[in-house]
């Protein structure tokens, strides 16, 4: 097990009470919904369940992959939900979201890596709630047929988020079953096919990276023509996960911040508890708007 370094006085987070977050908890079970708010026990669910901001996952709630940072389960996932599509597209609807981030499982074990299901979902959400903003946050469909990111690509999601999670050199201990310039690849892929797609990537701090580090990943960003950045602090979840390094302090963040505008992606957020999801919505809408 790994030690646990206790958290700092900036990393707090209100207890979920709120009527908006019991309502948004019901529509979530009531559909059978899994979402990485819970899956991930992300610190945020309060403030986000309140404004009925959720991101849900498909494709099941087993990976096939282990990260050293990630709290989904690992293991061989079951079969294909058919009725899936139409669950998630109906509590979009329901809840009336004006943006809704899609997230999933990896899933090496399927052909495709679950474009297709993908683009179903994409496609229940467009018909049951022609107004919603689609972000999705893909798995990287490392060694899938060529054509398998296309589909979903050409499904035309208005964001398509795939995180890097981490600098390369941490890779092997953080993200082994991934592949950084694989990864990095992926989004310019997006970004050739559908140069309207906005494409976003996020990492996490606090792992044992150094800031020249960020500063490069943040350079390979941008010449893969990724638009929106998140940077947050990595959280431990479990001993059984990767150590945090160190707390990166709100000063730093803001660093990062202003030297990512300086580079030119035109959504950046960076602060502790920045989740790949958090605030999507407004800061979407905030970015049509401008
Ligand atoms: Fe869910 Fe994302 Fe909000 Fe966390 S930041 S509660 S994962 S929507
Ligand atoms: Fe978690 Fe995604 Fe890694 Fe699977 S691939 S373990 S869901 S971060």
């Amino acid at each position: 097990d790994s030690p646990v370094l206790r958290k700092p006085e900036w990393i707090r987070v209100k207890a979920p009470v709120s009527k908006g977050y019991a309502e948004t908890r019901e529509i979530v079970r009531s559909k059978g919904l899994v979402t990485v708010c819970e899956e991930a026990a992300c610190p945020n669910i309060g403030e986000c369940w309140d404004k009925k901001h959720a991101t849900m996952m498909i494709l099941g709630d087993t990976c096939t992959r282990a990260c050293a940072f990630c709290n989904v389960k690992t293991g061989m996932p079951q079969g294909l939900d058919r009725q899936e599509p139409e669950n998630v597209g109906r509590a979009v609807a329901e809840m009336g979201l004006n943006h809704v981030v899609i997230t999933s499982v990896d899933r090496d074990d399927l052909e495709d890596g679950g474009a297709q299901h993908f683009v179903e979902v994409i496609e229940a959400i467009r018909a049951a709630s022609p107004g919603t903003t689609i972000e999705i946050l893909t798995p990287d469909f490392l060694r899938k047929p060529l054509g398998a990111v296309e589909s979903v690509i050409d499904a035309r999601p208005d964001v398509f988020n795939h995180n890097l999670e981490t600098v390369p050199r941490l890779y092997l201990k953080i993200r082994p079953g991934a592949r950084y310039y694989h990864s990095l690849r992926l989004l310019e892929r997006v970004k050739e096919r559908d140069p309207n797609a906005f494409t976003k990537s996020g990492i996490m701090v606090g792992l044992g990276e150094t800031r020249e580090e960020v500063m490069q990943v943040m350079d390979d960003m941008r010449s893969a023509g990724i638009d929106f950045l998140t940077i947050g602090q990595y959280l431990q979840p479990t001993r059984k996960h990767a150590a945090v390094d160190r707390f990166v302090t709100p000063e730093e963040f803001k660093g990062y911040e202003a030297v990512a505008r300086a580079k030119g992606f035109a959504m950046v957020s960076a602060s502790p508890l920045t989740r790949s999801s958090y605030h999507a919505d407004a800061d979407f809408a905030a970015l049509k708007a401008a």
